[in-house]
């Protein structure tokens, strides 16, 4: 579970029942076929489903991409800094105000994650600030594209070519935005997705990493099943490696078929539905909320994203009352992120990041999923109203 709930988000007298969830998984009778489809064929492993499943999410994504799936988001990026040779003694840029994956997916590596403060308007990477974070260890970063927002793409590699660093985008809130009239994933250096249970779409849990490089996709293919060398064309096939040689550290990151069959059906759904639906309430919220005292919104490209979170914030020191307010009223709300800086692993002097300090005061995650309805909406940010 990626979110971090504020408080007990169900008290003892609150039924799930009139529960406003802050998100959730959107199954159809398809995604359930799918997978009895796959049951039926008495072959649960990572086969042919996941394979279609990567076919399928390139020529989504367009401009000749290869896709490499994987066990989780987490994974992805682990996987993808490896690829990359990002280990012991190396250095990755990456936002403070983020999910915990990214950096556990670079300690995992052996390299070391250089937590940077964040832009107050979007809470994305601040580009002067992790200027300074620069030494002559640093290796790559990671932009992670908060709430669906890219911001300057075109900025961030301006930026990495400047200082000589590869880029490894976590695009797991971005999965079906687009960027500059093309999906984020149809360029860029190496793009990571999670498909876990409340992203845009979803296979239960699960990940991919995109690249234009087929030499990396092709190592990650050897990474994800232990580093057993081109067992990924054997199981694509139904054949298994017996004999066969390793080279580098593995790991058992593999996405089973069962997994597949969900995101292949997702996948079909997302530009029906998904993503008008989260749309229209995302433009709803940013509608209603626009000239409420104390609540201010992000930045965002509104008709070219797939929003996956809402987060806004509420100024004048008045958060917690919200939020606590919203919690009692069965509205679940969260807060995208803990900082990582604050974390023991990753512990770093807070008055590096002013901004990202700031922003932990205000934030606060609205609910926003496909099932949520309009009305639903509209009482929230009632609500809202009437706790400031
Ligand atoms: C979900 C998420 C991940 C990791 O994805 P999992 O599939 O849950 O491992 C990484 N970064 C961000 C910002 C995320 O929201």
């Amino acid at each position: 579970m990626l979110i971090w709930i504020i408080a007990e988000p169900m008290k003892w007298n609150i039924t799930m029942n009139n529960l406003i969830r802050l998100s959730k998984s959107i199954i159809s009778r398809a995604e359930m076929d799918a997978v009895q489809a796959v049951m039926e064929s008495a072959y649960l492993g990572m086969s042919i489903q996941t394979r279609d499943f990567e076919k399928e999410i390139a020529q989504y994504l367009g401009n000749d991409r290869h896709v490499v799936c994987v066990n989780t988001g987490t994974s992805a990026l682990q996987c993808a800094l490896q690829a990359i040779g990002c280990g012991v003694g190396d250095e990755v840029l990456v936002p403070t105000l983020t999910f915990v994956a990214c950096f556990q997916a670079i300690s995992a590596t052996g390299a070391t994650p250089i937590a940077c403060d964040v832009d107050i308007h979007s809470g994305l990477l601040d580009l002067h600030a992790a200027e300074k974070r620069i030494t002559p260890r640093t290796k790559a970063m990671m932009p992670v594209h908060y709430a669906s927002h890219v911001g300057d793409l075109k900025g961030i590699y301006q930026f990495a070519e400047k200082h000589n660093l590869r880029v490894i985008e976590d695009a797991a809130h971005a999965f079906g935005c687009e960027y500059d009239g093309k999906k984020i994933g149809a360029q860029g250096d190496v793009v990571c997705f999670s498909f876990d249970g409340i992203k845009n779409i979803t296979c239960g849990e699960g990940g991919a990493v995109v690249s234009s490089d087929p030499e990396l996709i092709r190592m990650i293919q050897d990474i994800r099943v232990l580093g057993v060398q081109n067992d990924t064309e054997k199981r694509y096939s139904r054949k298994r490696s017996w004999d066969f040689d390793v080279t580098e550290q593995g790991w058992r990151y593999h996405m089973s078929d069962i997994m597949a069959a969900i995101g292949r059906v997702q996948l079909t759904r997302l530009d029906n539905e998904f993503k008008p639906k989260r749309i229209a309430l995302a433009k709803q919220y940013r509608e209603l909320l626009k000239n409420v005292e104390s609540v201010v919104l992000l930045e965002t490209d509104i008709e070219n994203v797939v929003p996956h979170i809402l987060p806004i914030r509420v100024i004048g020191g008045k958060r917690n009352e919200v939020r606590d307010g919203l919690l009692q009223q069965n509205i679940e709300v969260g807060m995208h992120y803990k900082l990582n800086h604050q974390l023991s692993k990753y512990h770093a002097d807070a008055a590096l990041f002013p901004v990202a300090e700031q922003l932990y005061q205000e934030l606060l995650t609205l609910p926003l999923h496909p099932d949520l309805d309009e009305s639903e909406v509209a009482d929230i940010v009632g609500s809202i109203k009437a706790l400031v």
